[in-house]
């Protein structure tokens, strides 16, 4: 499933395909994916020029010198894909350039979406109106943390979780942090000293730089045929490895919280 990470890392990998290119054409393959394709996509779309691209959250924004924003969400099996001839059976947008570059949105099951917003579309889409600040800004700090977790009695996982505290944090990167900074995912986010907030902080912004890191090495493979955007190899410290050792000697165990799996050491994460 794409994460914050994968959807840098598209985006990285879309931009020198995408920026201040026209588009020749744009043709979507079936009417939805999660939601209905904008009915004026391709109208908005086709003849425009884009300015840039961005990315909030887990979605991608593509942005055109009509002022318009395509917003796109790869949901649980979406990616991109570069220059890989005729559209296959789950190719469901297909964006050709002046430049004779082509870009298919593959998303075999179709959790994912694609809007379109005029103007500032961080206050355009309401996806993005409550959400917290990026993990990776500046704004996402040990103050701002330990402010937003103040008094809440849920645990320390599900807070990180909701998207109203930090953007687009999953599962893995939530787990994967907790572990570095040593705090147990049942924890009541109110009850995690300022201390460890102070480590913790550091360790989400590690965790995703460290994949967005690992994204870009493999960004060469794209510009060849079929190359797909998005996906790479992890190696985790604890999501996916029950049963296998710490770091610190313990055993990696598995609990359900909120219908998601957390992996975690209950050795040194307290
Ligand atoms: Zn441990």
């Amino acid at each position: 499933m794409p994460e914050l990470p994968e959807v840098e890392t598209t985006v990285r990998g879309l931009t020198p395909h995408l920026a201040g290119q026209r588009l020749l054409r744009v043709s979507t393959m079936r009417p939805d994916l999660r939601r209905p394709f904008p009915v004026d996509l391709a109208q908005r779309l086709t003849g425009a020029t884009v300015t840039g691209l961005s990315r909030r959250a887990k979605y991608g924004i593509v942005s055109t010198d009509r002022d318009d924003h395509m917003i796109f969400h790869l949901g649980m099996s979406g990616s991109w894909r570069i220059g890989a001839g005729e559209p296959g059976k789950h190719d469901h947008l297909v964006i050709d350039t002046a430049a004779g570059q082509r870009l298919m949105l593959h998303d075999p099951r179709r959790f994912g979406s694609v809007d379109l917003v005029a103007g500032d579309p961080l206050i355009a889409f309401p996806a993005f109106v409550t959400l917290g600040p990026e993990p990776l800004s500046d704004a996402f700090d040990a103050a701002y943390l330990s402010r937003a977790l103040a008094g809440r009695r849920a645990p320390i996982k599900a807070m990180l979780l909701d998207q109203t505290v930090v953007a687009g944090l999953g599962n893995i990167y939530v787990c994967e942090a907790l572990n570095m900074a040593r705090i147990a995912p049942t924890r009541a986010a109110a009850d995690v000293p300022k201390a460890k907030i102070a480590l913790l902080v550091p360790a989400i912004k590690a965790v995703l730089e460290a994949s967005i890191a690992a994204g870009g090495s493999t960004l060469r493979d794209y510009k060849q045929p079929d190359g797909e955007l998005g996906y790479f190899a992890k190696d985790w410290r604890v999501y996916g490895r029950e049963g296998e050792a710490c770091e610190c000697g313990g055993t990696i165990a598995r609990i359900v919280q909120s219908g998601r799996s957390t992996f975690y050491c209950p050795k040194c994460q307290r």
